[in-house]
């Protein structure tokens, strides 16, 4: 009889797990394997401050920004005490699980398939990946870390099946020498509507190669072409293509983590994204973080009350933070004008500090009442078109 079984080893499963065998808890994390989470790899330095990530797991530290706009001017944001990490998600996932493992974890590989009760509990059953057969995992709760349209989700919490999605696709390329349009220091964010009409492209260094890649909701957009354009438009057209992969990136936090029983859901399983960037690993590893508190919490106090503290320990810090990049996300993400606009936002000084630093600490920083004032003038100025974008 486990305490918990984790579905979904990465982020924040192997987090949660982790963290509930550090605890002293009998932890068995169930992963599928087999295939690479399609994704930017980009990290803040907090991340690595609270999970114990060393440099060794990074393939570039990024010193520069280049925000580009829909004509193409640019204005590129210095990143001030600190940096942009990469990772590659090829080897990130595995490295979490072992540290999980080597932590004390029984890691299970196959897939999970549903969840059985009876009057003991839980059992999580899943399918062998080699010969297909249904093994299950008795335990008194279960953390659904298995991502975006989560298994678990959708078949234990309410609204599980519904959370919006913006899809994402990239293409890992081998990178080219350092060049006018290519640093391997810098990152490029893209607000153009020809490459996304409701996000945003870009291409991010990753040492040898490099992730180029875009997202959208909107479906009728033909993602491979929107990122062919994007490479075509940045001169990246001719390097090799290494992998090709797009996954959805959940909109909306669930009003709901868990079901008030015996399963909460923590990082993409729970609709956790930071809207605007689409930030999701520093967040899935908090969610990881705070179901293991709840669920240690609901384990020692036998009240299943104390799953709910994953979601309100987790809103108690970041819904701030996401509430503000929700309102720029509206606000600047609609037209080629609004996208101009934002850009020329961009060469504030004060903008690109706060950014970054939000960024990189996670705090909205309070230190500065003035530069607040300042932004949220020419924040209006612009969004109601009293001041014309920046010329470069
Ligand atoms: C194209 C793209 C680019 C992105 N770029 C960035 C970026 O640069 N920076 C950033 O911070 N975020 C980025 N994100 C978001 C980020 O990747 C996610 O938010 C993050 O991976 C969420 O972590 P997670 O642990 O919740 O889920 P996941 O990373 O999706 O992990 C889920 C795990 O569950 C396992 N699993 C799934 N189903 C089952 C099953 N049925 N049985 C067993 N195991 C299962 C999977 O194998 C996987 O290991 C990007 C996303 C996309 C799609």
């Amino acid at each position: 009889m486990y305490d918990v079984v984790v579905v979904g080893g990465g982020p924040s499963g192997a987090t949660a797990a982790l963290d509930l065998v550090q605890s002293g808890h009998k932890v068995a994390l169930l992963d599928r394997e087999g295939r690479i989470k399609p994704c930017g790899g980009a990290i803040p330095p907090r991340l690595m401050q609270d999970f114990h990530i060393t440099e060794d797991q990074l393939l570039a530290k990024v010193n520069t920004a280049r925000m580009i706009s829909p004509t193409g001017r640019h204005v590129d944001i210095p990143i001030e005490n600190g940096f942009v990490g990469m990772v590659d998600r090829k080897d990130f996932d595995p490295f979490l699980r072992s540290r999980a493992a080597a932590a004390g974890a029984d890691y299970v590989t196959g897939t999970f398939v549903r969840i059985e009760r009876d009057t003991q509990g839980p059992s999580v059953i899943y399918r062998d990946k080699v010969d297909g057969s249904e093994h299950a995992l008795a335990c008194k709760l279960v953390i659904g870390a298995d991502g975006a349209r989560s298994k678990v989700g959708r078949a234990e919490v309410p609204g599980g099946d519904t959370i919006p999605y913006v899809l994402a696709y990239h293409e890992i390329i081998k990178a080219p020498p350092k060049s006018e349009v290519y640093d391997p220091m810098r990152c490029d964010v893209i607000y153009d509507g020809e490459i996304s009409p409701d996000f945003y492209g870009w291409i991010f260094p990753h040492g040898d190669s490099a992730s180029v890649g875009m997202g959208t909701e909107i479906s009728s957009v033909d993602l491979k072409q929107a990122t062919a354009a994007l490479r075509d438009s940045a001169g990246l057209t001719d390097c090799e293509t290494l992998r090709r992969e797009g996954a959805p990136i959940p909109l909306k936090p669930l009003d709901r983590w868990d079901n008030g029983k015996d399963v909460v859901l923590a990082g993409d399983a729970a609709g956790v994204v930071a809207p605007s960037s689409g930030e999701g690993i520093y967040y899935a590893m908090v969610g990881g973080r705070v179901a293991a508190t709840a669920c240690a919490a609901t384990l020692a106090s036998g009240r299943v009350k104390d799953l709910r503290l994953a979601r309100s320990l987790f809103m108690k810090e970041h819904k701030t933070v996401f509430r503000v990049l929700g309102s720029m996300q509206n606000a600047y993400y609609r037209s080629d004008e609004r996208r101009e606009r934002f850009v020329s936002l961009c060469h504030d000084i004060d903008v690109q500090r706060l950014t970054f630093e939000a960024y990189m600490n996670k705090k909205l920083v309070k230190a500065r009442p003035m530069a607040h004032l300042k932004i949220g003038i020419k924040n209006l100025a612009h969004l109601t078109g009293l001041v014309a974008p920046t010329r470069v």
